[in-house]
């Protein structure tokens, strides 16, 4: 199988850098999300790409994976080297065509999506607080999806030796195509007007390009970066894209649905493949708008904390509060902004929390 890849990046309307980086690397590619303060996110984000364009990688199935790794040993030591660094990660979405198979290794809320007949498919899971309460079925997809808190992270290139590094490898066709972008594309638009820019663009440049415009128009408040990677039979040949399915009314009354969130019965991933694909338009705007304003929001709260959303790792933050009139450490955050518990009772002292008080 060949490949044809289009790539566009932006710094959006908000951010004074682009703390985004990508690779093209035939057959590997990548998308990075940096951050961190001052030049830092920058540099986090280039160390992990560089390193992993490093020296030709073995044909072992964990090789790329492996290669995750070494780039988080690459980001924590040259953060070591340099206080100004200090606290820098990175998100790392890698892929890599192997024969007829795709292997994926990912860490961060970075995505990677595959658009093959009439479905439309997240094949990567994020790193996310909200992700992880929706597997404690504490949350909804849907709500995940919109939730003020959606960018904090629970892995990152840069803040543990030890990472968790989720690897995957999905059978590919010629015809799929290949997304990969980071969070500034799916914060400003919906699965399915991104679905929809993929179907309604046959070319993976000007699909790139279309969707990065699409992110920045709707508000553009994070860095955007868009990898469209299509596979094409040995001949270069390119199946065309089947049309999305023709069920409007459908679309138009899950789309009024969303707002409230989904019942809960079926996954999201089920849902948003029924889901039909159509061109971006105007009454989704206000929709997109308010998301922008709800995400703004969200880092005006946790800038009160001194710390930048995505620079936070709740399992790596502690905090001494008070459980059962006892002096405690807790993991996570003091605050429940939202309602939102993000703290866990790690240890009680047996110090009298009064006691205390009165110091
Ligand atoms: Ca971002």
């Amino acid at each position: 199988m060949k490949l044809s890849v289009g790539a566009q990046s932006d710094v959006g309307r908000v951010r004074e850098r682009n703390e985004d980086a990508l690779l093209l690397h035939d057959p590997l590619y990548a998308v990075a999300d940096g951050m961190g303060g001052h030049r830092a996110g920058e540099i986090a984000a280039r160390t992990a790409v560089d390193t992993l364009r490093g020296e030709p990688l073995g044909d072992g199935a964990h090789a790329l994976a492996e290669r995750v790794r070494q780039a988080n040993r690459a980001v924590l030591d040259t953060a070591a080297g340099d206080r100004a660094l200090e606290g820098m990660g990175t998100t790392l979405t890698a892929v890599l065509l192997a024969g007829d198979e795709l292997r994926i290794a990912h860490v961060g809320d970075s995505r990677a999506y595959l658009l093959r007949g009439d479905a439309f498919t997240q094949i990567t899971e994020d790193h996310t607080l909200v992700q992880r309460m929706v597997r404690q079925g504490r949350l909804t997809p849907a709500e995940a999806e919109v939730h003020p808190q959606r960018s904090i992270l629970t892995q990152a290139l840069g803040v543990d030796p030890a990472i968790e590094v989720d690897e995957l490898s999905v059978p590919v066709l010629p015809g799929d195509r290949v997304l990969l972008c980071t969070d500034g594309l799916t914060g400003m638009l919906s699965q399915e007007e991104i679905e929809g820019t993929l179907r309604e663009t046959p070319d993976p440049q000007a699909a790139a390009d279309a969707l990065v415009a699409a992110a920045v128009d709707a508000g553009g408040i994070d860095n955007v970066t868009v990898l469209v990677i299509d596979l094409l039979d040995d001949s270069g040949g390119r199946p065309a894209l089947p049309p999305a399915p023709e069920e409007a009314d459908e679309a138009e009354e899950a789309e009024e649905a969303e707002p409230e969130g989904e019942t809960g019965d079926e996954p999201d991933d089920t849902a948003s493949v029924e889901r039909v694909a159509r061109p971006a338009r105007a009454p989704a705007r206000p929709r997109r708008w308010r998301r922008a304003v709800v995400a703004a929001a969200a880092v005006a709260l946790l800038v009160t904390g001194a710390v930048a959303a995505k620079a936070l790792y709740v399992d790596r933050q502690w905090y001494v509060g008070e459980s059962n009139g006892m002096v405690a450490i807790f993991r996570g955050l003091p605050a429940e902004p939202l309602g939102l518990d993000l703290s866990t009772l790690v240890e009680e002292t047996g110090l009298p929390a009064a006691e205390v008080e009165r110091l």
